[in-house]
């Protein structure tokens, strides 16, 4: 299975894209995440995809075959792909397994509940698949959603904010519990979130959506390490954001002192550098190169320590292990443990 998104564009009024030029693919088995703030088009791109909505330019292609092209439109239901809506959109006068069975329409009838049973079953509600959805709990009818999703065996399945109904320590559960099942499914998937943490841990690659673009695509990690611009180094984290004239070709001068840059750069840069890459030390009152800062503010947080310091007009956050104790008004010295990521923002 490849899916190819080529290009794609959608205006509901003119000349205010909603979304703009997207391009990407999936691959064989790959969980596909599209992150972004609300309204940033995200949910109308899995739209797009599903053919609930056509684009005005560009090209949906699943393995090989044109799903939504400037002449060509294939219906939702024979693109050959699963949905699990946020709101779940169960049948609610169906039971657990009649929800399930109810799409198995290549089966002949008497199969349909036999194999719905054994998806049910693989989510973990095969004990519940006389219930109906309003004797479920949220979580619960999210994993007979899923069931109905992969019973038909789609290569791909679509998730548009599927967790997001499900309290904080339920999320997280069932956040792995789906991964896992989709992995064993052997599906690809594409999930539509605005929670940068689900994305993160849920997906193998990450689109970052702004405004009806996609800023950056990459794996988890190097669209968090690696941001290409200030918006989605903001949007993934907390970050240090601090422009500065570069000095020899790979490193600048800043309050904090001199910063190594992740890559070559020239003239007047912005850069990103995260908390936790940034240590913080008691001046040893050796090197007279070394700047000092004050510490403004301490956020103690049990496993670690965010710490707001000042350095004159500059504010810097550093997340440390709690076993760096300082106190407000201490003078320190602070460090990067990294190199400064180059910003493409001018
Ligand atoms: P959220 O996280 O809030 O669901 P999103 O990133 O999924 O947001 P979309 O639902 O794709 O965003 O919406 C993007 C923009 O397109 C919004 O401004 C929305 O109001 C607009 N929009 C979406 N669908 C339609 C429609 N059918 N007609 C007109 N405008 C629409």
């Amino acid at each position: 299975m490849l899916l190819i998104v080529n290009n794609i564009q959608k205006e509901f009024e003119k000349g205010v894209p909603v979304v703009n030029k997207a391009s990407f693919t999936v691959g064989y088995d790959e969980i596909f995440a599209l992150l972004g703030p609300s309204g940033c088009g995200k949910t109308t791109t899995l739209r797009l995809i599903s053919g609930f909505e056509k684009p005005d330019h560009g090209a949906v292609i699943l393995s090989n075959r044109v799903l939504s092209s400037n002449d060509t439109h294939v219906p939702p239901q024979d693109r050959g792909i699963g949905f699990v809506f946020q709101d779940y959109a169960l049948f609610p006068h169906m039971s657990a397994l009649d929800n399930v069975a109810f799409g198995l329409t290549d089966l002949p009838r008497h199969k349909r509940k036999v194999f719905a049973e054994e998806v049910l079953c693989r989510t973990g509600m095969g004990d519940y698949k006389h219930r109906s959805p309003s004797e479920l709990s949220g979580g619960q009818q999210q994993r007979v959603a899923l069931a109905r999703a992969i019973a038909p065996e789609p290569d791909l399945i679509l998730l548009d904010e599927p967790f997001s109904n499900l309290d904080a320590m339920l999320r997280t559960t069932t956040r792995k519990e789906v991964r896992s099942i989709i992995k064993k499914a052997k599906m690809s998937a594409i999930l539509v979130t605005h929670d940068q943490e689900e994305a993160l841990s849920f997906a193998d690659r990450v689109a970052v959506m702004n405004n009806g673009r996609i800023e950056q695509i990459g794996t988890p990690e190097e669209v968090y390490y690696r941001p290409k611009t200030r918006f989605v180094a903001q949007f993934l984290g907390k970050t240090n954001i601090f422009e500065a004239d570069v000095e020899g070709d790979d490193y600048v001068n800043t309050e904090l002192g001199k910063i190594r840059l992740n890559c070559r750069a020239r003239g007047h840069i912005t850069c990103s550098i995260r908390p936790e890459h940034l240590t913080i030390e008691k001046p040893n009152g050796t090197t007279d190169e070394v700047r000092l800062g004050i510490i403004a503010a301490r956020e103690f947080k049990g496993h670690d320590i965010t710490y707001h310091v000042e350095f004159g007009a500059e504010r810097y956050i550093v997340h440390t292990d709690n076993r760096v104790l300082f106190e407000p008004s201490d003078e320190v010295v602070v460090k990067p443990l990294e190199p400064a990521v180059v910003l493409e923002d001018k």
